[in-house]
């Protein structure tokens, strides 16, 4: 059975978006994972369809009603019962490579981008939706965080990477950032391929990207040595 996306959203029409070319795209189109929408303002009260509201206690912007979010949510999950059920937010746990691989080996998933200000908290913990963030910056919109989500799962299905044992060697797939690439031609503005490439030694050439990816690790990102990663 096909992974299976669904995304909450005020803006249908940003999906798929980048996600319906190139890698992701075509997996669409194979069937190799499903994207589907759920438009929030069909859920909105009165003639305006209104889904947010100004902040208890006062402040700037306005939050999206738990009333309205909870509606689209259940009607979603009559569809899809059994999805993880996220809320991408900037206060949440980070997107990171483990998470990705966690979400692209379940059924699917089911995002809330939100809008706004943000959503009253007491939905969050009502539907006990789950707090994904995309890195350490505000967006106007969790759309883009959704999207980043699913291609960072999409491209981990089965069947999705012609040669998936292009992924295991990928950057925080062993804790490592990745060792560098290079392709023809042979020299290029003075600079050559590193000789141990061409040299057919396949041990030493492993070696060397090891001992690489460790260098560039410690150089831009000690925090991924021993710990975490
Ligand atoms: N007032 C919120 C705060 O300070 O945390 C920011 C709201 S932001 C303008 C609107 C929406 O964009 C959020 O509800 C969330 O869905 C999404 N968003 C913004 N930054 C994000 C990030 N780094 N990761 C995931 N979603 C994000």
């Amino acid at each position: 059975p096909a992974w299976r996306a669904t995304v909450l959203t005020l803006f249908p029409e940003m999906f798929p978006g980048p996600l319906g070319l190139s890698l992701s795209g075509q997996a669409l189109e194979a069937g190799l994972w499903s994207l589907n929408t759920v438009f929030i303002r069909e859920f909105g009260l009165g003639r305006h369809r209104a889904v947010d509201d100004s902040p208890a206690g006062g402040g700037a912007g306005m939050v999206m009603r738990a009333d309205v979010l909870a509606a689209a949510i259940d009607h979603a999950r009559t569809a899809e019962p059994d999805m993880p059920l996220i809320y991408m937010s900037p206060r949440g746990e980070p997107l990171s490579q483990a998470l990705a691989a966690e979400l692209a080996a379940g059924p699917g998933v089911m995002l809330l981008a939100g809008r706004f200000e943000g959503v009253d908290e007491r939905v969050i913990a009502a539907r006990q939706m789950r707090e994904v963030s995309i890195g350490d910056y505000v967006l106007s919109g969790g759309e883009l965080a959704a999207m980043v989500l699913m291609d960072a799962c999409v491209r981990l299905l089965p069947g999705v990477m012609g040669a998936s044992a292009s992924l295991s060697e990928e950057s925080f797939e062993n804790g490592l950032l990745e060792y560098p690439q290079y392709t023809k031609p042979r020299e290029w503005e003075g600079r050559a391929i590193p000789d141990i490439l061409l040299s057919g030694d396949h041990a030493k050439v492993a070696k060397w990207r090891r001992q690489q990816a460790e260098r560039i690790t410690a150089e831009r990102r000690p925090d991924l040595i021993g710990g975490k990663g």
